[in-house]
């Protein structure tokens, strides 16, 4: 995954702990790359609880790694759940339900 906002390419670091930090922005996994994290416009989604931005988004979960809050990821990010009828679905039902009693 290169950085989100550099486009540069992550390479492997000679040793120790990579060098590229992980964000969630726009309820989005993001890299942010060494050089474009001294900038401080980044943009990233910050912790509510403690206002830190080292988030991991899995599973439509949003955790903060430095204080363990999880919150739900903002749904009108995600595609609507399972079960959930398209719109204009429950017109129909309803139209075909008044053809049915005669009501139409
Ligand atoms: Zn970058
Ligand atoms: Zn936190």
């Amino acid at each position: 995954m290169p950085c989100y906002r550099c486009g540069a390419r992550q390479t492997d670091p000679v040793r120790g702990a990579s060098p590229w930090q992980r964000g969630v922005r726009h309820e989005t996994q993001v890299l942010i790359c060494p050089d474009c994290q001294r900038l401080h416009d980044l943009d990233l989604d910050s912790c509510s609880t403690c206002g830190s931005s080292a988030l991991i988004c899995r599973l439509g979960e949003v955790e903060c790694r430095s204080c363990g809050a999880v919150r739900q990821a903002r749904s009108d990010a995600l595609t609507a759940p399972a079960g959930t009828p398209p719109p204009g679905l429950s017109a129909e039902v309803e139209a075909a339900l008044n053809r049915v009693l005669g009501r139409a």
